[in-house]
C-alpha cells in the first residue's frame, strides 16, 4: 500500500484530482510540479494514514517508516544536503492538509531537524548565526506547544501554557537586558533563551526536548495527525458539516526562508480581490520575516503592488517596487495558476535570499459578491462556461448580497468612532462582546453581538460564528478574521489600532470614549467605519448588482422547478416578487388575525357556545380577509396564490394576561369567570396533535366556509376589475381522504355560490397540505380529489420523528454532539426518512392523478439540499420566505444542472 507521495524537481506522484488521498494542501503542492513551477520538495503522508491512525489505537501502518525513509531521500538528493546531516543539515516543515481546507484549524512544525549538532552545519552554510538560533527557539516554542503539550494531552492551567510560560521568558529577558523587539536580540542571546526554554519544558511537561531530528520529525507527524481531532479542528468541522471520517493529510517539505536577510520575504495573494471579485492582483508581504508574522497580524504587511495601496498602505514599499523582477515571476505564475484551475487561487510564497518558491496554492475563499462576479466574469473571459460559472456560487453566498447595509442618512449623522479595514462587506449593529464564550453566551439569550478581540484565532470560532459581526484591532487583509469572516460573508473591520482593549474590564477605549461590554456599536463593514450606538439598517438591494442579476438570469433559464413564497403581507409578496417569486406556496392565514380589532372577534368566535353565534362572530372576520386577500392577489400579478385555511389549535389565540380577559369578557358580554372556564376547556395536553388542522374545519364548518368565501368573493370581485388572479384553496393536518372531501365539499359549495352571486366564473383549485405520515402512505386515496399536493416538512418531521418541533432545542446539541444526527431535520431535510415518505406520496398521489401539481412549503423549501431532493423527486415546486427566493433560484438551477450531469 503506497502511504507517502513524493514531490519536487518538477516531478509528482500525486495530482491535483488526489485531494481525497492527497489533501488539499498535497495534491496542489503536486500539480504544482507538474506545471513547473518551483516548489521545495517534500512528501504527502496519505489521509489513509490517518484513518488508519485513528482505527488502530494511535499506531501508524507497518510500510509508513520504511517510505518515509525514501520519500526524505528524495528531498535530501534535490536539496543537495541531509537530514540531521552536521555539515550540511536539511531542514522540513510538517503541516495538515485535509481535503477542504480549514484554516488555522490544525498544527504545523517548522525548522524540524535543527538540533545541538545540526546548528553548527546550518550556522556555516549561511553564515547567519542570528538567524539559525532564532530558527532554533521558533521550533522549541512551536514543537513543545504543539507535540509535547497538546498532542500529548497535557492540560496546563489556563495561561499556564508551555508557550505562554516561553513567550514570558523572552518578555522578562527583553525587559532585563533593555531590548525591544524580537529583531534587537543577538544568536547568543537566543541561544541562551533556547537553554532556559529547554528547561522550562523539563519542568513542566516531564520530559526533554528531543535533540534527533528523527524523533522531532516523527513527534511533528503525530501531532499533526492529532490534531484533527483537536477542540478548534472538531468545531470547525461541525460548522462546516466536514465528516469527521475524511481524516487530514501531512506534508513534510524542505524548509525555504523568508526571513534569511534583505534579500528575502514572504507573502500571501490571491490571484483576484476576494472581497470584491475584481480582477486585480491582491495580496501583501513583508520583507525579511516568515509566514506567520504575515498572518498573525503582528506587522502591518506592505501591499503587493501599486494599484492596491490605499490611503493606509501608501507609504509602504510594494513587492512590485523593491523586487520587480520576482515580482514579475509571480505575475506569470499567477496567469498560470488560473489558466490551469480556472478558478481564483490563493497562494502562499516565500523568497529566500532572491529565488522565488511557491508553498501553497488553492481555490480562494471569497464572499458572495465577489463569487458572483468572479463567476460571471470568468465566463465572459472564456475562462470557464456558463454551467460551471452557475455552480460556481454557493446559494448560500447570495445572502450576503441580501444582507443590510447601512441608511445613508442616519450614518451621515453618526460620529466615526474609528475606521479599520474592511475585511467583510455589509454592516451590522450589535452589542459589543469581548470573548467568543461571551459572544455565545449573550447570542443564546437571544442577544445581537458584536465580537471585539485584539485579534482573533482559530479558538474564537464558535464566538465569531454567532455574532453578527467581528472587530479587531489588529491583522491585516488576510488576517483570521478576515479569513473566516469572509468564508461566511459577515461584515468585519480588522486591524483598527484605534481601539485599546481591556479585557480584564470588559471594556474599550477608542479616543476620548469608553464602550463597556453590552453596549453597543454598528460597523460599515464595507468602508470599514465604525460608529458607537445602533444605527439603522436596510435591507440590501441586490437588483443594482449587475453580476447578480446575470447570473439570476442564467439560474432562470437553466431551472425548471418553479421558485414560489411563503406571504401572508402584500409587502412581503411585493418583496418576495422582486426576488424573482413566481407564485405563494403557503399563505398561513391565520397570521392574518393577529391585529387588536381582528383578534377580538376571533376570540369572540372561538368563545361562542353554539354555531348560530359562531357564525355570527366569524363572518365579522370575512371584510378583514377579503381585504388582505385582495392586496395580495394584486401583489402577485396573475401568479398562482395558495391560501391554506386556519390550522393552529385555538388555544395559540388565547394566551391572555388577567386585563386582557377582562377585556374579552366585556366586550362578549360574559362574566369573567365564564370566560375563563371557557379558556381552560380548551386546554389539550399535546395541542400539537390535538384540535388543530382540517379538525377545526371540520368540528365548525363556518369557520372554512367563512374562509372560502373570503378568498372567492377577493378572486371574483378582482377578475370583474380585470385583474388576474388564480386561488389555491389549501386544507391543512389533512391525514385521511375522508377529511379531504369534507372540507373540500364546503369550499366546493361555498365557491359555485359565489360565483353565481357575482355572475363570474374562475379557475381556482383545491389541494391539501401532506404533513403527516398518513397522509404520505394514502396518498393515492387522497389524490383521487385534490387537485395539489403541498409538502408541510415541518409537521411532516415534527410527526416523523416524533420530535416536538418547538422543542427540540432541548436535545439536538446532545444528539449532534453524539453524532446521533448528523444535522437538525427541521433545517434539511431527512432523505431517509421523511425524505422517504415524500417520495411515496409523489409516486402513489401521481399514479392516480397524473396533473396532479406538487410542492413543498416546510422551511426545508429554502435548503440548498432539500431542494436538490425535491427536484429530484419531481416536485413541480418549492416555496419559501421571501429572502431565500434568490437562493433557492440558484439552487434549483444547480439541482437540475447535476442531475442532469448524473444521468448522462
Ligand atoms: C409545515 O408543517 O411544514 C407547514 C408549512 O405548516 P406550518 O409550519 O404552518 O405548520
Ligand atoms: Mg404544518
Amino acid at each position: 500500500m503506497k502511504y507517502v507521495y513524493s514531490f519536487g524537481d518538477g516531478k509528482a506522484d500525486g495530482k491535483t484530482d488526489m485531494k481525497n488521498l492527497l489533501g488539499g494542501k498535497g495534491a496542489n503542492l503536486a500539480e504544482m510540479n507538474h506545471l513547473g513551477i518551483p516548489v521545495p520538495p517534500g512528501f504527502t503522508l496519505t489521509t489513509d494514514v490517518c484513518t488508519h491512525y485513528y482505527n488502530h489505537n494511535l499506531i501508524f501502518p507497518e510500510e509508513l517508516e520504511t517510505q518515509v525513509v525514501e520519500a526524505l531521500k528524495n528531498i535530501e538528493t534535490i536539496m543537495d544536503s541531509g537530514f540531521g546531516d552536521t555539515e550540511n543539515p536539511l531542514l522540513v516543515s510538517v503541516r495538515s492538509g485535509a481535503r477542504q481546507s480549514m484554516p488555522g484549524m490544525m498544527e504545523t512544525v517548522l525548522n524540524v531537524g535543527l538540533t545541538t549538532t545540526t546548528i553548527p552545519g546550518l550556522i556555516e552554510k549561511t553564515g547567519n548565526s542570528r538567524f539559525v538560533y532564532d530558527a532554533y527557539r521558533r521550533l522549541i516554542m512551536m514543537y513543545a506547544d504543539v507535540v509535547m503539550e497538546k498532542a500529548t494531552g497535557i492540560k496546563l492551567a489556563d495561561g499556564q501554557g508551555i508557550r505562554q510560560k516561553m513567550e514570558r521568558i523572552i518578555d522578562t529577558f527583553k525587559k532585563e537586558n533593555r531590548l525591544k523587539d524580537d529583531t534587537d536580540l543577538s544568536a547568543e542571546q537566543w541561544k541562551e533563551i533556547s537553554e532556559s526554554f529547554k528547561v522550562e519544558i523539563k519542568n513542566n511537561l516531564g520530559s526533554e526536548f528531543p535533540d534527533d531530528p528523527r524523533d522531532q520529525l516523527w513527534g511533528g507527524i503525530k501531532a499533526v495527525f492529532q490534531s484533527w481531532n483537536g477542540n478548534r479542528a472538531i468545531s470547525y468541522r461541525r460548522i462546516e458539516n466536514i465528516p469527521d471520517e475524511w481524516g487530514t493529510a501531512v506534508n513534510v517539505q524542505a524548509m525555504v526562508f523568508g526571513n534569511m536577510g534583505k534579500n528575502s520575504a514572504t507573502g500571501v495573494a490571491f490571484t483576484r480581490n476576494p472581497a470584491t471579485g475584481e480582477n486585480h492582483f491582491y495580496g501583501e508581504w513583508l520583507p525579511n520575516a516568515q509566514g506567520e508574522d504575515v498572518v498573525a497580524g503582528l506587522r502591518t504587511p506592505n501591499p503587493l503592488n501599486e494599484d492596491t495601496k490605499t490611503v493606509d498602505t501608501q507609504s509602504l514599499s510594494s513587492l512590485e517596487s523593491s523586487m520587480s523582477a520576482l515580482y514579475s515571476q509571480l505575475i506569470e505564475i499567477r496567469t498560470n495558476l488560473e489558466a490551469h484551475y480556472r478558478d481564483m487561487q490563493d497562494i502562499e510564497f516565500t523568497i529566500q535570499d532572491g529565488r522565488l518558491w511557491m508553498l501553497q496554492t488553492r481555490v480562494g475563499k471569497r464572499n458572495g459578491a465577489a463569487a458572483i462576479k468572479m463567476a460571471v466574469d470568468m465566463f465572459n473571459e472564456g475562462l470557464i462556461d456558463k454551467k460551471t460559472a452557475l455552480l460556481r456560487v454557493k446559494p448560500e453566498q447570495l445572502d450576503e448580497l441580501l444582507h443590510p447595509v447601512m441608511d445613508t442618512e442616519s450614518e451621515q449623522n453618526a460620529t466615526i468612532l474609528a475606521t479599520g479595514l474592511p475585511a467583510g462587506p455589509g454592516s451590522a449593529t450589535g452589542r459589543l462582546v469581548f470573548t467568543a464564550d461571551d459572544a455565545e453566551a449573550w447570542h443564546g439569550r437571544g442577544e445581537q453581538v458584536i465580537l471585539l478581540r485584539e485579534e482573533t484565532s482559530p479558538e474564537d470560532v464558535h464566538g465569531m460564528h454567532v455574532a453578527e459581526a467581528i472587530l479587531t484591532a489588529k491583522g491585516g487583509m488576510t488576517s483570521h478574521a478576515a479569513l473566516v469572516a469572509r468564508g461566511w460573508g459577515k461584515c468585519c473591520i480588522v486591524g483598527c489600532s484605534d481601539l485599546h482593549i481591556n479585557l480584564e474590564q470588559k471594556e474599550v477605549q477608542i479616543g476620548e470614549t469608553v464602550l463597556k461590554e453590552g453596549d453597543w456599536i454598528s460597523m460599515n463593514g464595507t468602508t470599514g467605519k465604525i460608529y458607537g450606538g445602533q444605527l439603522k439598517l436596510i435591507p440590501a438591494n441586490p437588483e443594482t448588482h449587475n453580476e447578480y442579476k446575470h447570473l439570476m438570469a442564467w439560474a432562470d433559464d437553466a431551472r425548471k422547478l418553479k421558485i414560489r413564497t411563503n406571504a401572508e403581507t402584500p409587502a412581503d409578496a411585493k418583496q418576495a416578487i422582486q426576488f424573482g417569486a413566481e407564485g405563494i406556496g403557503l399563505c398561513r392565514t391565520e397570521h392574518m388575525f393577529f391585529d387588536d380589532t381582528r383578534i377580538m372577534a376571533m376570540r369572540k368566535m372561538i368563545l361562542a357556545e353554539n354555531p348560530k353565534e359562531r357564525r355570527s362572530a366569524v363572518m365579522e372576520l370575512l371584510p378583514y380577509q377579503k381585504n388582505d386577500f385582495k392586496g395580495i392577489f394584486k401583489a402577485m400579478k396573475g401568479f398562482p396564490v395558495t391560501i391554506r385555511l386556519l390550522d393552529p389549535p385555538l388555544h395559540e389565540f388565547m394566551t391572555l394576561t388577567e386585563p386582557q380577559v377582562h377585556d374579552l369578557a366585556n366586550h362578549v358580554n360574559l362574566d369573567k369567570s365564564e370566560v375563563e372556564k371557557r379558556i381552560a376547556n380548551l386546554h389539550e395536553l399535546n395541542p400539537m396533535l390535538g384540535h388543530r388542522g382540517c379538525r377545526l374545519g371540520i368540528v365548525y364548518p363556518e369557520i372554512t366556509e367563512m374562509q372560502a368565501r373570503a378568498i372567492l368573493e377577493a378572486a371574483t370581485e378582482l377578475t370583474a376589475e380585470g385583474v388576474a388572479v388564480l386561488p389555491e384553496i389549501m386544507i391543512p393536518l389533512v391525514g385521511t381522504a375522508t377529511e379531504f372531501i369534507h372540507q373540500e365539499t364546503i369550499v366546493r359549495d361555498v365557491a359555485k355560490k359565489v360565483m353565481k352571486e357575482k355572475g363570474i366564473t374562475l379557475d381556482y383549485l383545491v389541494g391539501t397540505m401532506i404533513e403527516l405520515p398518513r397522509a404520505c402512505l394514502t396518498a393515492d386515496e387522497i389524490a383521487e380529489k385534490a387537485e395539489f399536493f403541498s409538502f408541510g416538512t415541518n409537521d411532516l418531521t415534527q410527526t416523523t420523528y416524533g420530535f416536538s418541533r418547538d422543542d427540540i432545542g432541548s436535545f439536538l446539541p446532545s444528539y449532534l454532539d453524539n453524532k446521533i444526527l448528523s444535522q437538525d431535520p427541521f433545517q434539511s431535510l431527512d432523505v431517509k426518512g421523511v425524505g422517504k415518505l415524500l417520495s411515496m406520496a409523489v409516486e402513489s398521489g401521481r399514479k392516480v392523478n397524473s396533473n396532479l401539481k406538487i410542492g413543498i412549503c416546510g422551511e426545508h423549501g429554502g435548503d440548498p439540499a432539500s431542494i436538490h431532493f425535491c427536484k429530484h423527486n419531481g416536485l413541480d415546486y418549492v416555496s419559501c420566505s421571501p429572502f431565500r427566493v434568490p437562493i433557492a433560484r440558484l439552487a434549483a438551477a444547480q439541482a437540475e444542472l447535476q442531475i442532469k450531469a448524473s444521468k448522462v
